[in-house]
C-alpha cells in the first residue's frame, strides 16, 4: 500500500492541486479547512462559531481539529492524506497519539516550501470549486478550461473568502509562528521530505510520487 501522507506548507503552495493529484491515485483527501468550510456553508452551530476567524486567516481550536481528523481517521480502507493538519505542535503530539491507537506507522510528511511573495500571488489568483478542486488564474498550466467553471463538475468556481492581502497576512504569520515548528519536529522523528515549491505542479507531483 501506498504510504500515508501528511502536507505541511504555506497558504497556496499546492497542498489542495497536489492532494487532488492523488485522490486520483486512489487517496483519501482529509482537508480540516475544507472539513470547516463545509461547516461554514452549512450555517451550523460550529460552523457559525469559527466563521470569523476562518474568514480572518486565524486558527481555530486544537480541540475542533483534532475531532475532525479523530472522526475521519476511523475505518479508512485507502492510505490518506492529512491537508492541512496538524498546524501546531500541539495538533501534532496529539496526532502522533492517535496514529499509535490506530497502529499508524506508514506515513511521511512533504513540506512544500514557499516564500511569502510567491505564496501571497498564489493566494490572490486562487479560485474554487466546491467539489474541492482549486485552480490559479495567474499560472497557465493551473487555469480551468472554460473560464470559471470547474473543469470537474462543471460548476461555477468562486474565491475563498480569506484569500485576500490582508488575510493572508495573518495567515502567513501564523504559519510561521505555530506550523514552522512542527517541520523541526518531523525532521527529528526522520519523516520529513522537503519540496521547493515553486516548481510546476507536475513537477512537484512526480517528487512527491517518488518519496511515496
Ligand atoms: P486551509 O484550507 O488549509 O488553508 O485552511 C483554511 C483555514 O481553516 C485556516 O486559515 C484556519 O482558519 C482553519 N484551519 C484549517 N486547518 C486548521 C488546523 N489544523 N488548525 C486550526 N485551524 C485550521
Amino acid at each position: 500500500m501506498m504510504k500515508n501522507v501528511i502536507f505541511i506548507a504555506p497558504p497556496a503552495a499546492g497542498k489542495g492541486t497536489q492532494s487532488s493529484i492523488l485522490e486520483n491515485l486512489g487517496y483519501v483527501h482529509l482537508s480540516t479547512g475544507d472539513m470547516l468550510r463545509k461547516e461554514i456553508n452549512s450555517n451550523s452551530a460550529l460552523g457559525n462559531e469559527i466563521k470569523d476567524l476562518v474568514n480572518s486567516g486565524s486558527l481555530v481550536s486544537d480541540d475542533i481539529v483534532i475531532e475532525l481528523i479523530q472522526n475521519n481517521l476511523k475505518n479508512l480502507d485507502k492510505p490518506f492524506i492529512l491537508d492541512g493538519f496538524p498546524r501546531t505542535l500541539n495538533q501534532a503530539v496529539q496526532l502522533d497519539k492517535l496514529f499509535s491507537e490506530l497502529n499508524i506507522d506508514n506515513y511521511e510528511v512533504i513540506y512544500l516550501n514557499l516564500d511569502m511573495e510567491s505564496a501571497l500571488k498564489r493566494t490572490l489568483g486562487r479560485i474554487v470549486c466546491e467539489c474541492g478542486k482549486s485552480y490559479n488564474i495567474y499560472y497557465d498550466d493551473l487555469k480551468p478550461q472554460q473560464e470559471g467553471v470547474c473543469d470537474n463538475c462543471g460548476k461555477n468556481l468562486i474565491k475563498r473568502n480569506d484569500d485576500n492581502e490582508e488575510s493572508f497576512k495573518v495567515r502567513f504569520k501564523t504559519y510561521e509562528s505555530n506550523t514552522l515548528p512542527i517541520v523541526e519536529y518531523y525532521q527529528n522523528k526522520k519523516k520529513l521530505n522537503e519540496i521547493d515549491a515553486t516548481k510546476s505542479s507536475d513537477e512537484v507531483a512526480s517528487i512527491i510520487r517518488g518519496i511515496l
